[in-house]
């Protein structure tokens, strides 16, 4: 058992840490107060080949796998929760689905754009009506002869107003419940039948765009199918569960955000003419925060270590972001408290700290949908894969 990062990875650690505070951190409050997304950064970050994680090289690939990808989008929600998204949306989300389970034309078309952030990828599961229920989505796709015709509303989609290629999903057969759902590639721009529009009214996440998309009688090619046709459940839970550990990657690295802040804070702060630091209860706090902190980060890191072995992961990709998340708020929640006023106040980081760790409680599957996955495995009754 070996617990250290090797030389490699230790440098791309430190990469993302500076590229994060060079390019992101200087922009950021005005960025966060605009709800300002910044394509050109989308661009930079695949320059420096943060997207190739778990991608053959011929696609564009960096020879790197999960536990990389965690390890750069770590250090990028360490400075901002916003702009993790895009390790989601242009590698571990469409690209590494369509290179499990597209065929070749698909793979040479879409990853390679995915990687290089020439195209912005999302991916479209919930709808209005339906979250964590996702066989009850009412989107549906119907064979029209020489094109798929596509009719529904998906909500709270990361890209949805910016992106290009993505992964949709819709019911080709109600009637078959879950096996009647279907994963088409789908480009929201330049198509009549689909309108995109961004959701302005987000408590957190100001610098990652999320928006809706409305199909009517949307006109897609034939071979927008990925894998087959009735297979886009199992797509989408597989998907699922891989999309998981970047947000708990995301949650790692905003616990640590807010963890540093604290500490910042705690050695800086007189009262009583002692620094805060230096009272018992504050270091408790602390503490509390930081032992969290490092076991956040044993799940996650094993978790992803065990997707790059190929090994079942299901069970430890839940508990890594049911925890993780969970441990952001925490660590959140106590940097307010230990900033006072100032941390309920908008000049200073610790509320962002919080409104973005919320997020990560909701997305890839709530708290309570990691607790069910978790305990049905634990229980004996669905099999970790
Ligand atoms: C910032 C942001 C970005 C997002 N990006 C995307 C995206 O890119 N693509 C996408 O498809 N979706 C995206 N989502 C949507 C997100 O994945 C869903 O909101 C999430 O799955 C929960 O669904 P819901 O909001 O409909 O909640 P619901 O499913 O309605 O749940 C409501 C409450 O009931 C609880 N609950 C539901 N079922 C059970 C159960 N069986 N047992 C116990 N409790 C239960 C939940 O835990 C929750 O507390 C995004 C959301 C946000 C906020």
């Amino acid at each position: 058992m070996r617990f250290g990062l090797t030389d490699e990875q230790k440098m791309m650690q430190e990469m993302a840490r500076d590229f994060a505070l060079k390019e992101i951190a200087p922009n950021l409050k005005e960025d966060e107060a605009n709800h300002t997304f910044r394509p050109e950064l989308v661009k930079k970050m695949a320059g420096l080949g943060f997207f190739g994680c778990g991608i053959p090289e011929e696609y564009g690939g960096n020879g790197f796998g999960f536990l990389e990808s965690v390890i750069l989008s770590e250090q990028i929600a360490t400075v901002s929760g916003s702009w993790r998204l895009p390790f989601n949306m242009q590698n571990i989300g469409p690209a590494i689905t369509v290179n499990k389970f597209g065929n070749e034309t698909q793979k040479k078309r879409f990853i390679p754009d995915w990687i290089s952030a020439e195209s912005f990828g999302f991916f479209a599961i919930t709808e209005p009506n339906s979250g964590s229920d996702v066989a009850s989505m009412g989107t549906t796709a119907t064979d029209r002869g020489d094109h798929w015709e596509l009719n529904g509303q998906k909500m709270w989609i990361s890209n949805a107003h910016v992106g290009d290629w993505g992964l949709v999903y819709a019911f080709t057969d109600k009637s078959q419940k879950y096996k009647g759902m279907t994963c088409f590639i789908v480009n929201l721009k330049g198509n009549d039948g689909i309108v995109t529009a961004p959701i302005n009214t987000k408590l957190g996440l100001h610098c990652a765009p999320t928006g809706e998309i409305a199909f009517s009688a949307a006109k897609i090619p034939k071979d927008s199918v990925l894998g087959e046709v009735g297979q886009g459940f199992q797509i989408c839970m597989w998907q699922l569960n891989n999309t998981r550990i970047s947000c708990a990657s995301g949650a790692l690295g905003i616990g640590g955000g807010a963890i540093e802040a604290a500490i910042g804070y705690a050695n800086e702060r007189t009262q009583f003419g002692k620094k805060i630091g230096s009272y018992q209860m504050i270091q408790a706090q602390i503490a509390d925060m930081v032992a969290e902190h490092e076991a956040a980060k044993l799940l996650v890191y094993q978790a992803a270590w065990l997707k790059d072995q190929q090994l079942p992961n299901q069970y430890q990709t839940s508990m890594a972001k049911l925890f993780a998340s969970e441990a952001a708020v925490h660590a959140a929640l106590d940097t307010m408290k230990i900033f006072g006023s100032y941390g309920f106040s908008t000049e200073y980081p610790a509320e962002r700290f919080l409104r973005d760790a919320q997020s990560l409680r909701v997305v890839e599957g709530t708290s309570n949908i990691q607790k069910t996955i978790i305990a049905g495995m634990a229980m004996g009754d669905t099999v970790n894969r």
